[in-house]
């Protein structure tokens, strides 16, 4: 038997570990093994991205020193593997985690979906030759759904705990005001795993019996610490008893504005809150508690470890500080929401269920693919497995979708926003979804540079839809115009057009709803979808302050719009005032 065909045994050997979602532990060691074996290496590890370092995850022989996150702008082999996105090649390793400089290395960066989520790396005294990196490339793709999963279960049980915690607050029969946010401070503090957690009110907002309330209503110059917690192991002295608002600074100006604030790296940043960054804090994260009308109070997170927080753990802060704003007014209507949460925190973790399986079914149809390839089987027979993956594709699509509208429902559709040329992720898309169809032709026009601030990743998912229901709606083919324009300074204007059935005008108004799909039930459509994606854009277009819209002409075709501002109007790093 040749090399090539006993090869993707050890693959097999890897990717059963997949099946077990529950623990990814057992899949990076067959990972490893299958590495070493592979490229007999002397040594192999997995790092992971987290924020702007890379953490060592797993290795193979076992590290027996804890190695701490090296910051991916030190540089080093595997540093240089994330920034360029290509596997490294280094006669001498240049690496935190090798602890002997005279190995040989070898580094790949473990990409799913355009993000770099770590690097797979392995070492040994002879030079690696680019013929194995090969090997290596397709077992980082396997890495690459080990990550994910990790990374799903890690999010999926926080969730289950964040939703036990709302489910908690709903409870609460009647609110003490100063026990209450003590209370708040140390369940926060454990539930997200933070150094130090503080409760801060207006102290127009603190009720008299307190006997620190004493100022008129509406002044809203001091806020006042009414609930602390730190971690056992942690003596933090902060100078955070109360926040002088008048004097500016991060805090005053979230509380002010109602804005979150979010701090990856206080080190970093010299105009992080000096009162944590002076005690070794990394991360802050500081949410407004609404009041009425003008925030009463603020919430706020700390941590020793830089990128702490994601925006999932600022959805939550959100959603709680908003439960606690509510609590303060009317403990009622607030034990009906959380309800509703918790239902909808149970959906959200049942979806994710699903996609772990629909994943392991295309890890294991890409091996199929590479067998085909190896043993030159008949085309038919590949197109089967292109069928299946086209399938599997669908689904995950689907639960996406699904994932999406829980997201939007609970208000955790958060934007992470960042700056990019928009034109290039439109060529890139249209580039995607071309390679699925030859009957339709894509006619495009760019603006050049148009860079917005928006959300990257719901952008290319508004693309991806609008484009897919082009291809979709237009059976026949045709071309499809795709235009990115600058409007003025402060929108652009994206369109796409396709020469496909229409909608009548009695549906226009509709098809941006949940769930809508023109005529179904009536006959047998083509396609699957759920009729979520429309609503998903729109949802996601408004979250950035802009608006969609369709013009159509039945039998002719459909024009979707789309006007985005060039900043999108959401604060999530709200600057220092001081
Ligand atoms: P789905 O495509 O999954 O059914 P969408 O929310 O993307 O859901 O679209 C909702 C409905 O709007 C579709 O079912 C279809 O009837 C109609 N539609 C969407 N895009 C087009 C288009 N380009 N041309 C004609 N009809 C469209």
């Amino acid at each position: 038997m040749s090399a090539d065909l006993e090869i993707p045994a050890y693959l097999e050997h890897a990717l059963a570990g997949l099946r077990d979602a529950s623990e990814v532990g057992p899949t990076l060691n067959g990972l490893l093994s299958a590495v070493r074996g592979l490229l007999s290496a002397e040594s192999a590890y997995i790092l992971r991205r987290q924020g702007n370092a890379l953490a060592l995850m797993a290795a193979d022989p076992p590290s027996d020193t804890t190695v701490a996150p090296a910051a991916i702008a030190d540089g080093g082999s595997e540093a240089r593997a994330v920034t360029t996105g290509l596997t490294v090649i280094d006669r001498a390793a240049r690496s935190p985690f090798v602890p002997r400089p005279e190995l040989a290395l070898v580094a790949t960066p473990i990409i799913v979906r355009g993000e770099t989520l770590g690097v797979l790396a392995a070492t040994r005294p002879s030079l690696f030759v680019p013929s194995e990196v090969r090997w290596l490339r397709i077992l980082a793709q396997v890495g690459g759904i080990a990550l994910e999963n990790a990374r799903l279960l890690e999010a999926e049980r926080r969730r289950a705990r964040y939703g036990e915690t709302v489910g908690a607050l709903a409870t609460i029969e009647r609110v003490d005001v100063g026990p209450f946010c003590q209370r708040m401070a140390a369940v926060i503090n454990d539930v997200m795993n933070a150094d130090l957690t503080d409760v801060m009110l207006s102290r127009s907002s603190v009720p008299a019996a307190t006997g620190r309330g004493a100022t008129p209503a509406g002044d809203r110059s001091e806020l006042i610490r009414l609930g602390e917690a730190r971690r056992e192991d942690v003596s933090i002295a902060t100078g955070l008893e109360s926040i002088d608002v008048m004097r500016g600074g991060a805090f005053a100006a979230s509380y002010l504005t109602s804005a979150p604030y979010r701090c990856a790296d206080a080190r970093e940043n010299p105009k992080a809150p000096a009162a944590l960054r002076n005690v070794g804090i990394r991360s802050i994260l500081a949410v407004p508690i609404p009041g009425d009308d003008l925030a009463q109070g603020l919430l706020i997170v700390a941590s020793r470890q830089p990128s702490a927080f994601d925006a999932d753990d600022a959805a939550f802060l959100r959603l709680i500080a908003e439960r606690v704003g509510l609590l303060l007014r009317h403990a009622e209507v607030e034990r009906e929401r959380a309800r509703t949460s918790a239902r909808q925190e149970f959906l959200t973790v049942v979806s994710h269920e699903l996609k772990t399986p629909v994943a392991v079914i295309k890890a294991y149809t890409e091996v199929l693919e590479r067998r085909g390839e190896v043993a030159r089987w008949a085309d038919r027979d590949r197109q089967i497995v292109d069928r299946i993956q086209d399938q599997a594709d669908r689904m995950l699509a689907m639960i996406e979708q699904l994932l999406d509208l829980q997201r939007l429902e609970a208000g955790r559709l958060t934007l992470d926003l960042s700056r990019f040329e928009l034109g290039d992720l439109v060529r890139r898309s249209i580039e995607a979804i071309q390679a699925t169809t030859t009957r339709h032709t894509f006619v495009t026009h760019v603006d050049e540079g148009v860079s917005v601030r928006a959300d990257r990743r719901r952008m290319e998912e508004v693309l991806t839809n609008l484009l897919d229901n082009a291809v979709k709606y237009a059976p026949g083919g045709g071309s499809i115009a795709v235009e990115l324009r600058r409007e003025n300074s402060d929108s652009i204007l994206l369109s796409v057009a396709d020469q496909g059935i229409g909608i009548a005008s009695e549906d226009i108004e509709r098809v941006f709803d949940r769930f809508y799909q023109v005529g179904a039930g009536t006959f047998s459509r083509g396609h699957v979808g759920l009729g979520l994606g429309l609503y998903i854009v729109h949802e996601i277009i408004e979250r950035h302050g802009g608006r969609v819209w369709v013009e159509s002409s039945p039998g002719h075709g459909s024009t979707f719009f789309a006007r985005l501002p060039v900043e999108a109007g959401v604060i999530d790093e709200v600057t220092d005032a001081a």
